[in-house]
């Protein structure tokens, strides 16, 4: 077996904006390095999950070992993390960064540096990453490439003939690519501190228990070796270990400055934390390496599942998720119209939407789903502070003292003739003006403080239409803000139904009860008799929808004479509205929730 020597690799990812071509960049950069028989080449190849290869979107990072013989005759060992590049996985993002060395930041020549560009770059840059600039899809006829290459340039301060050209599509320009990763990237720092590997990522494996993917900064490892994960001080034995073809290929040992795995049969999901430092038993770490900060969930959902008797199913489901998708938290709950669930925490809309996919995937879970929100503050007359998701838990307006909206620093990119359309958007979203910065002549950034609630829902599909598709976003959160805040009541069929009540800004509460009806309207099935819809505050009706009759032919299937038949079951028809009526019972089918937000 031959040792790796940690001069000779090169540990890399790509960051850019959502759609810059990051995964088809990679497919080149597999192919020219034989890394995946043609055969079995397909466009995307890292985008593995199959809700991934259905919206053309990367969800997960996912590592990638190559071998490419450079100019100067040695053989150099590049490992590749594809990152998403949508703003609710930037904690993917974040995490592939702490295990990389370098970053080729690629900007689409036909749009130029978009707001992700920049927040992604501004993550590397702190992260102390070399940033190796090249633009794409240079091969289209819009391409813009002298303009990209300006605006590139200002903002790494470096000259314009220092920006490689590539084509994902064509694969233009690759080979000077992987010679410039070699030349420029450094090679892995070794430390000597026993053995120290980063758990960068992990996934559950029925056979081989939690597999922990990871970049080993001190030391080797290899099967059989007694491991700790230092933080958790969990202790568990190396069933196998390898490195990422990008499938799962066993090595006999992975060595210092290498990215691999470690298969640690390892049933209980819930002792391997993303961001813990695994070491040696025989050849321990004195110190454990930084890690990751705690993702901030931003939007909250309570799962509830279907059937009772499916509980443990949801929780085991939800485990084996956060497994694979760190970002994700959740806490058990129990609710008086649900039973017992979980309250769900969430980096974005866009989060929850793939969550609620892959449980139904991978796991053939389909629960319940509460409004989406975000978390108040509450400050209690007696000064304690509470947060709430949900208006069930809102303290009675007695006991309130004030209350607080989560805020977020917004920026976003446009060209300057937008600049009207989206500030308008932006004023109706409540958002605070702050500061506008020129990239170049026909680029601009805008910065705001908003409201986190404003900008989650459907924020984003306005500011797309209003600049034909041209403005990108970024935010992060800043502080919690105090608003007048008010509850929500929606009435179906005259009744409260406490899972649709929403917590909602008092200057736009009409507009949003009007919206909320509106939309239920759309979404609730017709019943056998007319269904009035309400939106109310405290009591008071602001807005009003009616889902008019399904009348149901009972007796078209009676043909021929049977008066009396007929009559019979008109007169029980009429029975069964009565008694639906008296109940009150309308039967809302569990996606409406969930779907209330949704455009
Ligand atoms: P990612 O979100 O950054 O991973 O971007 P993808 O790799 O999924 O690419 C987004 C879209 O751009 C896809 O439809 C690709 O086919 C297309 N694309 C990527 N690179 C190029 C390129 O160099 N030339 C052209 N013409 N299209 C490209
Ligand atoms: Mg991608």
């Amino acid at each position: 077996m031959q040792k790796v020597n940690s001069e000779q690799i090169r540990n890399f990812c790509i960051i850019a904006h959502i759609d810059h071509g990051k995964s088809t960049l990679s497919d080149r950069l597999l192919e020219y390095t034989h890394t995946i028989e043609e055969r079995k080449m397909k466009e995307q190849i890292l985008d593995s999950m199959s809700i991934e290869r259905e919206r053309g979107i990367t969800i997960k990072m996912q590592p990638v070992r190559m071998q490419y013989k450079a100019k100067d005759g040695k053989d150099y060992i590049l490992n590749l993390i594809d990152t998403p590049g949508h703003v609710d996985f930037s904690y993917e993002v974040s995490r592939s960064l702490a295990a990389v060395e370098g970053a080729v930041l690629l900007v689409d020549a036909t749009q130029g540096v978009q707001a992700q560009s920049l927040a992604v770059l501004d993550q590397a840059q702190k992260q102390g990453l070399y940033i190796i600039p090249a633009i794409n899809k240079i091969d289209l006829p819009n391409a813009r490439p002298k303009e990209t290459k300006e605006e590139i340039a200002s903002l790494l301060g470096v000259d314009t003939s220092e920006i490689l050209e590539v084509s994902g599509k064509t694969g233009a320009g690759v080979e000077l690519l992987l010679e410039e990763i070699v030349k420029k990237i450094p090679a892995p720092n070794i430390e000597e501190d026993g053995f120290k590997a980063l758990v960068f990522d992990s996934v559950f494996d029925s056979y081989k228990g939690v597999i922990a993917y990871i970049r080993i900064f001190s030391g080797e490892v290899k099967k059989n070796d007694n491991i700790i994960f230092m933080r958790q001080e969990k202790e568990a034995e190396v069933l196998e270990c390898g490195i990422f073809a990008p499938e799962f290929k066993q090595k006999d040992t992975l060595f210092s400055g290498e990215i691999g795995y470690l298969a640690t049969g390892l049933k209980d999901i819930d002792s391997v934390r993303v961001g813990d430092t695994i070491t040696l038993k025989n050849n321990p770490a004195k110190n454990p390496l930084e890690g990751y900060k705690e993702p901030k969930p931003m939007v909250f959902a309570s799962f509830f599942p279907q059937d009772a008797d499916d509980y443990d199913l949801l929780r085991d489901g939800l485990m084996k998720l956060k497994l694979n998708d760190s970002s994700l938290s959740f806490e058990p709950e129990q609710s008086e119209a649900f039973g017992r669930g979980f309250r769900c925490g969430f980096l974005g809309m866009l989060h929850l939407d793939i969550v609620k996919e892959r449980l139904k995937r991978e796991f053939g879970i389909e629960p319940l789903i509460t409004i989406p929100s975000v978390s108040y503050k509450v400050v209690l007359k007696n000064k304690k502070e509470i947060f709430v998701y949900s208006p069930i838990q809102m303290p009675d307006q007695s006991q309130i003292l004030s209350m607080q909206e989560p805020y977020v620093n917004l920026e976003i990119m446009t060209k300057p003739e937008y600049l009207g359309a989206v500030m308008k958007l932006l004023s109706q979203a409540r958002a605070i003006y702050k500061d506008t910065k020129y990239l170049s002549q026909d680029k601009v950034l805008l910065l705001y403080d908003a409201p986190l609630s404003e900008i989650i829902i459907d924020f984003f599909d306005n500011l797309k239409s209003a600049t034909s598709g041209y403005a990108s976003l970024n935010y992060e959160f800043s502080e919690y803000r105090e608003t007048e805040l008010v509850k929500l009541d929606i009435l179906v069929a005259k009744e409260k139904v406490e899972a649709l009540s929403r917590i909602v800004p008092k200057e736009r509460a009409y507009e949003i009860g009007k919206m909320m009806v509106t939309k239920l309207k759309e979404i609730i099935p017709r019943q056998l008799f007319a269904v009035s819809l309400q939106a109310a505050i405290s009591g008071k009706i602001i807005a009003r929808e009616d889902v008019p009759a399904l009348r149901k032919d009972v007796t078209a299937h009676l043909y021929g004479g049977d008066v009396t038949r007929k009559k019979k079951l008109l007169e029980k028809q009429k029975k069964g509205k009565k008694k639906m009526r008296q109940m009150g019972k309308v039967n809302l089918p569990p996606e409406v929730f969930y779907q209330v937000l949704k455009k």
